[in-house]
């Protein structure tokens, strides 16, 4: 993806669609409208899924919670919602295979009883997915629940295992943008849409957008307009239509990450009851564990959610005692925070129930022609595209059909031709395969250029040196955080290990994108002020 080229067709040339927000939503419906022959293009004002798409737990899931309140509620729209994510779960695991893998979940139960209700009940949404391959959910003796997993707690009685999906959040998003370019999309990071222009008769045909790494401003012009920008739509449905009401209500979650040896294997765990009557996950990621997450109300949008000290505190405890060991506050590596974008019915329509009743709305703005994708989760993105270009196809009276079902994302071709070469280390090897998939090889035959890019960046991390070269020539990486937080997981993974990297990135990014000296010095100092934030506000 060239940003320079991809800018210059923003400005010149008219498309069908314009989507604002490049997250799962956004990433999602540019997919689905390029494969429906559509011309498109798809913008974010930061880069590709900076927000709530790269911040989430990362599972695949119909959502255990919301299948025990259905059926202690008799609500039925519950029970839709987990019926959709099953189904959908399906198409994740398949589609973006190199980003994405079945996960075992186990459940401790401490009673006969409680191991009797959760396998009634993981069994049960086990046949509301009826459609994939995932193993069923099994009831573990305590000898089979410490083998599978020797850091659970022995006062456990015995445990409930169940199978879910579990995804690399951004680079999944990354693969729906870079797929929707390959089919035809115009698409480019870093550019805001500020302002609407309207006809006659009230209806949006422009946007203004701002380059925000030079400041340029310039117009987009398009038939159809899409607001994908997840906690932040209620700006751009306000800035069409004045008089529409706030809808989002955003709630912050945030994840603590520790070191592997606190609960080593492949499988997650479930904490299924904290003290204030929720979920939390201990999860593998990578090479380390996340733990998470919170729920609670957010108000400052213009500010980014960091893990602060009394969450860390909160989810350390609810961990202790699930886990035989819990870290030292001073041994947590990292920690994130995103913004759920929870929608609330209309006030204009209060018995207008459907809208709670799903995840997700298509919100048209008759006014404005504005159309807003509204709610969701990261499991549901493909549905939620799929009834969004529903929805805009019959206003631009197209007929063409959802062809995304079985669409393959760019990176998830088949891996077997692809060879480690000899000296290749197996670690490195396989962090490629498992983040680049079929792309692997564009990184190596970089490396066959330029033996040096070979190296490890880090010591402890199989990141190397020609994946940041790789990241700016095809995965329009533009800034150090690109690199760190989303082309690869690092910045969840360890603030200290990346303070460490900065200069060595820098200067192959420098490099890259011909940064001056000055620009460079800029571009390292504003990444350590933002890790050692994080620190601060963890710490304090
Ligand atoms: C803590 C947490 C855990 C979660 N865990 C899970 C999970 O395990 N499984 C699951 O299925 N779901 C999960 N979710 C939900 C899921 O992550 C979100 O529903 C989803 O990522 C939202 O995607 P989005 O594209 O709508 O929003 P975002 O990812 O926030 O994308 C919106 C984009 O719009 C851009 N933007 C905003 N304003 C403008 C503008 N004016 N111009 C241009 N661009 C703009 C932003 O920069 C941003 O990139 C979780 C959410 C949270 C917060």
């Amino acid at each position: 993806m060239n940003r320079n080229e991809n800018l210059e067709r923003i400005k010149t040339e008219n498309f069908d669609v314009c989507v604002i927000g490049a997250g799962a939503s956004g990433a999602g419906v540019a997919l689905d409208a390029e494969l429906r022959g559509l011309k498109v293009a798809l913008i974010d004002k930061g880069d590709f899924s900076c927000e709530t798409s790269s911040k989430s737990t990362k599972l695949i899931h119909g959502g255990v919670r919301y299948l025990e309140q259905a059926f202690k509620n008799l609500d039925f729209g519950q029970l839709k919602q987990v019926k959709h994510g099953l189904a959908e779960r399906k198409y994740l695991l398949s589609n973006g295979s190199h980003l994405s893998r079945p996960l075992g979940i186990i459940t401790p139960v401490f009673s006969f009883i409680e191991g009797l209700y959760y396998t009634i009940g993981l069994k049960m949404y086990g046949w509301f997915a009826s459609k994939d391959q995932l193993p069923a959910a099994r009831w573990l003796s305590k000898k089979e629940m410490i083998l599978g997993s020797p850091d659970i707690t022995q006062k456990a009685h015995s445990a409930v295992m169940y199978y879910d999906g579990q995804l690399d959040d951004a680079r999944f998003a990354l693969a729906l943008s870079q797929t929707a370019h390959q089919q035809g999309a115009a698409t480019a990071n870093y550019l805001e849409l500020i302002d609407f222009k309207k006809d006659s008769s009230n209806k949006i045909e422009a946007a203004t957008l701002k380059n925000t790494l030079n400041g340029e401003t310039f117009e987009v012009k398009s038939k159809i307009f899409v607001n994908c920008t997840g906690p932040f739509a209620d700006r751009l449905r306000i800035k069409a239509n004045p008089t529409e009401e706030a809808r989002i209500k955003p709630s912050k979650g945030v994840h603590i990450v520790i070191p592997k040896k606190y609960f080593s294997g492949d499988k997650a765990l479930l904490i299924p009851k904290t003290d204030d009557g929720r979920l939390v996950f201990v999860i593998p990621f990578q090479s380390e564990i996340m733990i998470g997450t919170t729920d609670t109300k957010y108000e400052n949008l213009n500010e980014e959610p960091l893990l602060n000290n009394s969450e860390i505190d909160y989810l350390l405890e609810t961990a202790e005692r699930y886990l035989k060991a819990i870290p030292a506050k001073n041994e947590i590596k990292s920690g994130f925070g995103g913004i759920r974008p929870l929608i609330s019915a209309k006030k204009k329509n209060p018995n207008d129930t459907k809208t709670l009743l799903r995840d997700h709305e298509v919100e048209i703005d008759e006014e404005s022609g504005l159309v807003s994708l509204l709610g969701g989760k990261w499991t549901t993105y493909r549905l939620m595209a799929q009834d969004t270009c529903d929805a805009f196809c019959k206003i631009l009276n197209v007929n063409n059909v959802c062809k995304t079902k079985d669409f393959k994302l760019i990176g998830s071709q088949s891996l077997i031709q692809i060879k480690r070469p000899e000296n290749f280390p197996l670690e490195c090897f396989e962090h490629l395969i498992s983040s680049y998939g079929d792309q692997t090889p564009t990184i190596l035959s970089l490396i066959e250029q330029r033996p040096e890019l070979i190296s490890k960046i880090h010591v402890d991390y199989p990141f190397i040196k020609a994946e940041v070269i790789y990241t700016c020539q095809f995965e329009m990486a533009q800034k150090l955080r690109d690199f760190f937080a989303r082309r690869t997981r690092w910045e969840i993974l360890d603030w200290n290990a990346c303070l460490e990297s900065i200069e060595t990135v820098a200067n192959l990014m420098a490099q890259e994108l011909s940064w001056s000296e000055e620009r460079k010095t800029i571009e390292g100092n504003t990444y350590e002020k933002i890790l050692v934030n994080f620190k601060t506000v963890a710490s304090n």
